[in-house]
């Protein structure tokens, strides 16, 4: 079985498709890279306003890590492109798996949040491989993502957000004891 059809089965991105997968070296080891391309007669989304909007240039290529698969580290590889949006100007576009500048992709970030659930967040970053910041910044972004979602659903419109703990304990990401909800939020 191709990696690639272990990847389609996993990810479906509407406007893009996956390209050539092969190995490079990365920090001195051996790392897997999947290339991105975007899907023909696709439109490119604006990352300010999410509208479809016309392609201005095309930028250097960009590496998102993600889930490490039989102990190699996996990498998508992107030739990002920027477009000339009617309603923001120039901007970069938005893919679906990425988030920003952020390194890893959504799904990544999602996954070591998960563990870091079970696990100290050190202990989540030796066992695959990465730092504690970034799955600092993996939880993080899951509780803000679950705070936006949770604000932009309207659940608390027009009253007074709730205590964080009940934020935390009713998003959709993980459940976070108080310290590191405190560390994800002020960055202790
Ligand atoms: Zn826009």
């Amino acid at each position: 079985m191709l990696l690639k059809t272990i990847l389609n089965k996993c990810h479906r991105f509407k406007s893009f498709v996956f390209g050539k997968t092969e190995f490079f070296e990365h920090k001195g080891l051996d790392a897997i890279e999947v290339e991105i391309l975007p899907r023909k007669n696709s439109r490119a989304i604006c990352s300010c306003c999410h509208n479809p909007a016309t392609l201005y240039d095309t930028l250097d290529s960009r590496l998102f890590e993600h889930i490490p698969i039989w102990g190699f580290r996996v990498f998508f590889k992107y030739l990002m492109r920027r477009v000339d949006c009617k309603n923001c100007g120039v901007k970069v576009e938005e893919v679906p798996w990425g988030s920003g500048k952020r390194e890893l992709t959504k799904t990544y970030m999602h996954y070591l949040s998960t563990w870091a659930k079970s696990l100290s967040w050190k202990e989540v970053a030796v066992r695959f491989g990465t730092s504690w910041e970034k799955v600092f910044h993996s939880v993080r972004y899951i509780v803000d993502w679950g705070l936006d979602n949770r604000i932009m659903s309207g659940a608390y419109s027009g009253a007074k957000l709730p205590p964080f703990r009940l934020k935390v304990a009713t998003h959709s990401g993980p459940k976070l004891p108080p310290f590191r909800w405190k560390a994800a939020t002020f960055g202790a």
